[in-house]
């Protein structure tokens, strides 16, 4: 009796009835994705993308040499070397990152004293040789020149909780 009762309803197509059905119900439903890359999703401040060291406003580099970064990364990713200039001040002759070995804890950036060494927002990258991974003191400085607008907003926006 019960394989009479499925042939029959196998003839009225409710199986496939019951999951169009579903289809439209989805098809009119509020869409839950976005059409990346077109369309992104909005970012925090404190989202931790690529590194920079920023300069200040006079175009003097910011970074005093002091190692604390190099010092507190959990992944040893950071490698400083430096001199002491003319005037006294010191400076940093290497700042290399590497990027294969940074988690993007972001410690780095809460360690330093003068706001140098920061994660920015771009999260949208990508090496095609192996030796690319590393990041020196020039191309970190030309990400926080290109980028410091943003960034600068960006701390402006999270000052209070810091
Ligand atoms: S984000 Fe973390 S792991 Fe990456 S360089 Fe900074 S301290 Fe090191
Ligand atoms: S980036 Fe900041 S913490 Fe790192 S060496 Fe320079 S001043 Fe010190």
């Amino acid at each position: 009796m019960q394989s009479i009762t499925r042939y029959l309803r196998s003839l009225m197509l409710l199986e496939l009835f019951r999951g169009m059905a579903v289809t439209w119900r989805f098809g009119v439903a509020p869409k839950a994705t976005l059409n990346y890359p077109e369309e992104k999703t909005p970012k925090s401040p404190r989202y931790r993308g690529l590194h920079a060291l920023r300069r200040y406003p006079n175009g003097e580099e910011r970074c005093i040499a002091c190692k604390l970064c190099e010092a507190v990364c959990p992944a040893l990713a950071i490698t400083i070397e430096s001199h002491n200039r003319e005037d006294n001040t010191r400076r940093t002759t290497r700042y290399d990152i590497d990027l294969f070995k940074c988690i993007y804890c972001g410690f780095c950036e809460e360690s330093c004293p003068v706001d140098s060494i920061v994660l920015t927002d771009i999260g949208e990258y990508h090496m095609e040789n192996k030796s690319e991974k590393v990041v020196d003191k020039q191309q970190l400085l030309a990400i926080g020149d290109r980028f410091e607008e943003s960034i600068a907003a960006n701390r402006a926006q999270d000052a209070r909780y810091r």
